[in-house]
């Protein structure tokens, strides 16, 4: 589509230039007007005079008096305008502007295209209007009878290769403006840098050194310029300043990530520490729970539980499994002749004595009053017997202080030994049979150790005695 066509069947409307202007660009484009004329036009508007007085005041002058008079900013600024590349970098996208008021649904389709595929801004208004900005500003431009090389550069500013080659050098340094001020928006500012510094090189031998100076300054004139139209800047810097705050939060950052890693060891360590100190809590409550508090030796559900753990290990490795089974003499008489915490202090000591000739991988426990025990891992009848009778040996030199006495005991022992090879056995069974032996030193004159074996059942003997309890 034509893009006169457009603009002419109000496909897109073109605002209309202020009276003002309109006239303004009348009286110039008269090669023969007056200051005088031109100065009595834009006096009658208050707001443009104070603009003509801000920018000529402005930095971009460098006036070292200030201008306060309408005659005199006019001189100053010349009449041809010695900066129409000002002037047509400000007007070069005013085509966006417009084709956004006119058709803000369509233009919306432009901006998700380019950030959404990366489409170039041209190519996208072409697929979407038929047309694109650059055309839109310069038939603009050129309605409001502005000058040819204002909007002759405006409508190549994107396509230099078609560009007549009397406004080529305008069009670099429009390319060279939006490459700069695009800096300030948008994304990918790193390459948008390496090509401005390449532009800038390449078309006007500016050093590299140069560059960054250059940019703060567009953010800087920026400011200025937007002052002048009443614009808000927001929170626009200058580059420079832009990085060295990027620099400082990353710096923040890092440091923070430093203090997080050292807060994470702290924190493992604590919780190694704790762990490690659980554990010890653990294996506390675990020795309470399985110990006997009297004696300190393990108690009775130890006992059976160790017993049971050790038969399995027995079995499955055909190993030896001595048990013995102490009972203290007389000791009701103990206990009636000096009173049972005196009784107590015996058996303590008793247990002090047991334990300290139980080896390793033994477990000395209180099987319950006054009856204590020992399991004798890969230990045959021969060595439990030499054990047992070391121990009974021992108790019998020991001493009991109490009140004065030094009180005399003695104990009796019986010993089972599970020999894995024979057959199977029950715990039960080997208990049993410990007790019995035990019984049997009783009878035979307490202070004694006697031995006992084992009656084993063969796999056959079992079935047979199962058929017989199932046939019955
Ligand atoms: P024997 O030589 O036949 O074993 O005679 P005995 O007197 O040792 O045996 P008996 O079974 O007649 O008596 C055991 C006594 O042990 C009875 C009970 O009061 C005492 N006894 C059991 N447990 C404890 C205990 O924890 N502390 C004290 N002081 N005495 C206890
Ligand atoms: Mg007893
Ligand atoms: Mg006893």
């Amino acid at each position: 589509m034509n893009v006169l066509d457009s603009l002419r069947n109000g496909a897109v409307k073109l605002p209309s230039l202020p009276v003002v202007a309109a006239q303004v660009i009348k009286v110039v484009k008269n090669d023969e007007f007056s200051l005088r004329e031109l100065e009595k036009i834009i006096s009658c508007d208050p707001a443009l005079t104070a603009k003509i007085l801000s920018v000529v005041n402005s930095s971009f002058y460098a006036v070292p008096y200030k201008v306060d008079s309408i005659d005199k900013a006019l001189s100053i600024l010349g009449v041809n305008g010695r900066d129409d590349i000002f002037v047509t970098a400000l007007l070069m996208d005013i085509g966006v502007a417009v084709m956004f008021m006119c058709k803000p649904d369509d233009y919306m389709k432009v901006f998700n295209e380019k950030f959404s595929m990366g489409t170039n801004v041209v190519e996208a208004e072409h697929s979407i209007f038929g047309f694109n900005h650059q055309t839109v500003s310069s038939q603009i431009l050129k309605q409001w009878n502005l000058p040819e090389n204002i909007y002759m550069p405006i409508a190549y500013h994107h396509n230099k290769d078609k560009c007549p080659a009397e406004f080529c050098d305008m069009v670099d340094i429009l390319a060279i403006a939006d490459l700069a001020s695009s800096i300030y928006h948008g994304s990918s500012t790193i390459e948008k840098l390496k090509k401005l510094e390449r532009l800038l090189k390449d078309k006007f031998n500016v050093a590299k050194a140069d560059v960054e100076s250059f940019i703060d300054s567009v953010a800087e004139k920026t400011i200025e310029v937007l002052a002048t139209f009443e614009i808000d800047a927001s929170d626009m810097k200058p580059h420079s300043i832009i990085l060295q705050e990027a620099v400082a939060e990353l710096g923040k950052l890092n440091m923070s990530y430093e203090q997080l890693v050292m807060g994470l060891k702290e924190s493992t360590k604590k919780a190694e520490k704790y762990a490690g100190e659980l554990q010890k809590v653990n294996e506390k409550l675990k020795v309470l729970a399985f110990s006997d508090s009297l004696t300190g030796l393990f108690n009775h559900r130890y006992f059976q539980e160790q017993m049971e753990k050790e038969l399995y290990k027995a079995e499955r490795n055909s190993l030896v499994l001595s048990l013995i089974m102490i009972d203290i003499d007389n000791f009701k008489k103990i206990n009636d002749t000096y009173g049972h915490s005196c009784g107590d202090k015996v058996l303590t000591a008793i247990g002090e004595t047991i334990q300290a000739s139980a080896r390793e991988a033994d477990t000395a426990a209180r099987y319950g009053g006054e009856e204590l025990v020992i399991i004798l891992p890969e230990t045959d009848m021969q060595y439990a017997r030499v054990i047992a009778e070391k121990i009974r040996e021992n108790v019998e030199k020991l001493l009991v202080r109490i009140n004065d006495y030094n009180v005399n005991v003695t104990i009796s022992a019986g010993i089972s030994t599970y020999e894995p090879q024979r057959g199977i056995m029950s715990k039960a069974a080997i208990i049993e049979t410990a007790d019995r032996a035990l019984y049997n030193s009783k009878m035979s004159g307490k202070n004694k150790v006697s031995t006992l074996e084992l009656s084993y059942y063969s796999k056959d003997q079992e079935t047979e005695n199962c058929d017989w309890l199932l046939n019955d």
